[in-house]
């Protein structure tokens, strides 16, 4: 499905082409059609009314747009990232939805390209079912996760929802040996959730019109620190598209195929050199085997 996204942002046409991209990759991969969210689920992340005024068209989308094409589209994108949630609860393991357009959902707002905040979503749909007791949100887009950050203030998740988001620590290039060192401990930090929704933001490229700082290998490394700790973390990750938009799109695709091959050298290719322990991991000692 696509729909109009305002001709700057890619995320309307990006699920299938990113889908697409990833089946001519010489990877395993195993593709389930995702179940779609209902009002009610929209309704534990958003507020009523907002969520009625989208749905209906009354109420501009994230792409200040009343296209009926995005609020059709809206159960399935957050259908999908909480599919992939299930799932990687299920297997113990990962699971991707190759969705984006969350992050800057809030309570009762939307806006840069995101219209209902998907994460947050998911979350509330897996806590509020005892499916989970607390989830971990790790935001790695160029951009602060502001509604995300609104729904968990606002209904008072903080307890539940870890969620963490690098932009302030670091954003520039001279940070990026310090950002990739610290993901370790990064990541250290959802030890206690049962689930870490990643977003593989693919807009921290330093070519990115909206970003950037993080170089492709920095990027692909960055992917691999993630998988790999959550790995040995014993946390189940369910990782996503986030922003990117250079052109042409292909650029873009290219990011997340380095996030694809990067998920797949940890969790399928055990004997690729590439999934096994990072070496920056000694550096902050061993994880916390305890609580997990
Ligand atoms: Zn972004």
């Amino acid at each position: 499905m696509q729909a109009n996204s305002g001709g700057f942002s890619p995320s309307a046409s990006k699920p299938a082409k990113a889908l697409e991209s990833w089946q001519s990759l010489p990877i395993s991969m195993r593709v389930v059609k995702p179940d779609l969210v209902k009002r009610a689920d929209f309704e534990r992340a958003h507020h009523p009314d907002f969520v009625d005024g989208i749905l209906s068209c009354e109420l501009p989308n994230g792409f200040r747009n009343y296209d009926s094409a995005v609020a059709d589209s809206l159960p399935w994108t957050s259908g999908a990232m909480l599919s992939a949630a299930k799932e990687a609860i299920a297997n113990r393991r990962i699971a991707v939805a190759p969705v984006s357009g969350f992050h800057h959902a809030g309570y009762r707002r939307n806006g840069g390209f995101c219209t209902f905040n998907g994460l947050m979503v998911t979350a509330q749909a897996l806590l509020s079912k005892g499916l989970i007791h607390r989830v971990g949100i790790l935001d790695f887009d160029q951009h602060w996760g502001d509604g995300t950050q609104d729904i968990i203030d606002r209904l008072e998740l903080g307890e539940t929802v870890i969620h963490y988001s690098p932009t302030e620590e670091f954003s520039e290039a001279a940070k990026a040996q310090a950002f990739l060192d610290a993901i370790p401990q990064i990541v250290q930090k959802f030890v206690d959730c049962d689930l870490v929704l990643y977003q593989a933001g693919a807009d921290p490229h330093i070519d990115d019109p909206l970003g950037g700082w993080l170089t492709t290998p920095e990027l692909a490394q960055r992917d691999h620190l993630v998988f790999a700790c959550a790995k040995v973390l014993g946390i189940p990750v369910a990782w996503n598209l986030a922003g990117g938009y250079q052109t042409p799109i292909r650029l873009v695709l290219d990011i997340h195929d380095n996030t694809m091959r990067a998920c797949h050298a940890v969790y399928v290719d055990a004997a690729d050199k590439m999934g096994q322990l990072p070496r920056s991991w000694s550096r902050w000692g061993e994880p916390d085997w305890g609580k997990k």
